[in-house]
């Protein structure tokens, strides 16, 4: 028997194979259906693709930072010696 999963969005009863795959998620399904998601990047893209920039822009920051603390870290320690 085919099981199903009630979409988070349209809130209609499909089966799971409507829905993509999604290693993180519990029951191993996205909560939202296949349609919805094409929909919703359809419907987001320009936003998305902003949001995505944003996000990548703060991650760089944060990871220069990080290696930043980190050279000095290591400066300190060996002038330590
Ligand atoms: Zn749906």
């Amino acid at each position: 028997m085919e099981q199903s999963k009630r979409c988070s969005t349209c809130g209609h009863d499909l089966p799971v194979t409507a829905f993509y795959r999604d290693r993180r998620n519990r029951d191993g399904r996205y909560s939202e259906c296949k349609a919805c998601i094409r929909e919703r990047r359809k419907r987001d893209r320009p936003r998305a693709r902003a949001a995505e920039r944003r996000y990548t822009a703060r991650n760089l920051d944060k990871r220069r930072a990080a290696s930043r603390d980190c050279m000095r870290r290591k400066r300190a320690k060996e002038t330590d010696k």
